[in-house]
């Protein structure tokens, strides 16, 4: 479903990834792990479009999104073209960004009815199955400042879900949450992945990534230096740095 090759990013002098290879399969939970600053956030922010990329290949779904030219260039593709690509992605942060003025449900389906045109009575029924599958139906008519931060996190799952997204990218969804709200939103992604979901989850939540993803890749200074199956990736790292980054973690 991703497929990227010898992905470069630099912001100004600064190089943020220096040939990141990466192929995710479908209904695959990747979970990607790796001290700050590593380039966790602009991997997934260049998946997304949300940054362009200098060099390097990317296809979502089969279709190439941007590909090297004979000089070694990324060249994207018509922006038209782009927008249906990224529509396949839905993406949730750290931090909910969910519009304060609008309640759960119309934060829900604001985008399906503007980018997709979506009648509201058509949206309504699905944005509400999406509230009851995230556990917050009863606080459709809620403001976002009359909510937890876990249950905002999941109205901003349910959000990105009313897209109809074929991939879900996280950033660190729980790290903004107090210890004991973390859990009802990793469970919320778990039965994501139950529902064979293809996901990629930045997360430091190792348990989680332990559990719940398939593949694990570790990241240090804009490389991916070690990925491997959840369980032994995390259990039994091979790269020294991954070692050190891991026994920090617990
Ligand atoms: P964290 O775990 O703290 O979220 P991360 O692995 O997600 O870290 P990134 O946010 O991808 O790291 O940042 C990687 C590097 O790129 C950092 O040095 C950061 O300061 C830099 N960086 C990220 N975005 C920009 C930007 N828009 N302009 C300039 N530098 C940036
Ligand atoms: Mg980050």
């Amino acid at each position: 479903m991703i497929k990227a090759d010898q992905v470069y990013k630099s912001f100004g002098q600064l190089s943020v990834l220096k040939g990141v290879d990466l192929a995710v399969k479908r209904s695959e939970v990747v979970a990607i792990i790796g001290s700050s600053g590593s380039g966790k956030s602009t991997l997934l922010r260049c998946l997304n479009h949300l940054e362009q990329i200098d060099s390097g290949n990317i296809a979502i779904a089969n279709e190439w999104m941007v590909q090297n030219n004979t000089q070694d260039q990324a060249v994207y593709q018509p922006e038209r073209q782009i927008k249906q690509i990224c529509a396949k992605m839905g993406m949730v942060f750290q931090h909910f960004n969910l519009f304060p003025h609008m309640t759960v449900l119309q934060n829900v389906i604001e985008a399906p009815m503007i980018v997709k045109k979506i009648k509201r009575d058509e949206i309504v029924p699905l944005a509400q199955e999406l509230l009851s599958k995230v556990g917050l139906l009863a606080k459709q008519n809620d403001y976002p400042s009359q909510l937890s931060g876990g249950q905002k996190q999941r109205v901003a799952i349910a959000r990105a879900l009313a897209m109809q997204p074929e991939i879900m990218l996280f950033d660190e969804p729980t790290s903004a949450l107090d210890p004991e709200l973390t859990g009802e939103v990793l469970k919320t992604m778990q039965k994501l992945a139950e529902d064979k979901m293809t996901m990629v989850i930045v997360t430091h939540e190792m348990g989680f990534a332990r559990e719940v993803a398939d593949t694990v890749l570790f990241m240090d200074s804009g490389i991916i230096v070690e990925s491997g199956p959840a369980k032994s990736l995390i259990d039994h790292p091979q790269n020294l740095r991954t070692q050190e980054f891991l026994s920090s973690m617990f």
